[in-house]
C-alpha cells in the first residue's frame, strides 16, 4: 500500500466529512485511488504535486491571492482588537475593520539605515512605557510553525535595534504564527501575551482554518 504522509491522512476530513464531498487532491487520486490517468501535478500551478500541504500553503498561484487574503483577514481581527484597546475608533464588527486606514497597519518604518525587513503588520509604540512592539503574523504549513517563529524573530532583529536607537524605545518582535490548518504552538501565548487587548489566538486561528477550508473547497472543485 502506498505510504500516506500524516497531513494527507489526517486532513481527509476536510473533504470527506462534508456531505457535499469534493474530489480529493490529484496526488491522492493517483497514488491512493490508483487512477493512472490523473496527473498528480497541481491544477493551478502545474509545477508541484497536488497534495493538501501544497494547496494550503505551498502553491505559488494561491500565494498571489488566497494566502494574502487569508493572512489579511486573520491579522485584521487581531489588529481590530489592538486598536480597540488603544482607544482608536473602529467599526463595531471586526470583519468590517479596514486596517489599512489606520496608522498601525503594515506601514514601512523609515530608518536611517536601509533595513530589508522593515514592514511588520503592526508597529505599536507605547510612549509612556517607552516600548515598541513589532507584531507580524504568518500562516505557514503546520509542520513549519516552530521554524517560522524563529525566522520572524531573526528577521526583525535589525529593525528592533534600529528602532531602539532612533526612538529610544525598548523594542520587541512579536511573531504570531498560525498553521494553515490551525496549529498553534503551546508557547505562542508567551509572545501574544505581550500584545495589549487580551489577544486571544483562537480568533485568528478560527479565521485561518475557515479560510483554508474555503480555499480547499474552491480549488478542489475546479475541473
Ligand atoms: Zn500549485
Amino acid at each position: 500500500m502506498a505510504k500516506i504522509s500524516w497531513p494527507q491522512g489526517r486532513n481527509r476530513w476536510l473533504y470527506h466529512r462534508s456531505p457535499r464531498s469534493k474530489p480529493p487532491t490529484r496526488w491522492y487520486q493517483q497514488n491512493i485511488l490508483k487512477k493512472p490517468d490523473v496527473d498528480p501535478k497541481c491544477r493551478l500551478c502545474g509545477r508541484f504535486e497536488e497534495t493538501i500541504d501544497h494547496l494550503v500553503s505551498g502553491c505559488p498561484e494561491l500565494a498571489k491571492t488566497d494566502y494574502i487574503h487569508r493572512h489579511n483577514k486573520a491579522a485584521a481581527h487581531m489588529h481590530w482588537k489592538v486598536c480597540k484597546e488603544c482607544g482608536i475608533k473602529v467599526k463595531e464588527r471586526w470583519y468590517e475593520h479596514e486596517p489599512k486606514r489606520t496608522r498601525l497597519w503594515g506601514m514601512p518604518i523609515h530608518t536611517d539605515r536601509t533595513i530589508a525587513a522593515n514592514r511588520p503588520d503592526t508597529e505599536l509604540k507605547n510612549k509612556r512605557d517607552k516600548t515598541c512592539l513589532l507584531i507580524d503574523m504568518t500562516i505557514p504549513l503546520d509542520t513549519n510553525t516552530s521554524v517560522k517563529t524563529t525566522e520572524k524573530l531573526t528577521k526583525y532583529k535589525d529593525l528592533e535595534i534600529e528602532v531602539e536607537r532612533m526612538w529610544g524605545l525598548r523594542t520587541t518582535t512579536v511573531p504570531v504564527v498560525i498553521g494553515a490548518l490551525g496549529t498553534v504552538k503551546k508557547d505562542m501565548e508567551n509572545h501574544t501575551n505581550k500584545i495589549p487587548g487580551n489577544i486571544n489566538i483562537h480568533g485568528p486561528q478560527k479565521i485561518t482554518l475557515l479560510s483554508t477550508a474555503h480555499l480547499l473547497r474552491r480549488v478542489l472543485s475546479i475541473k
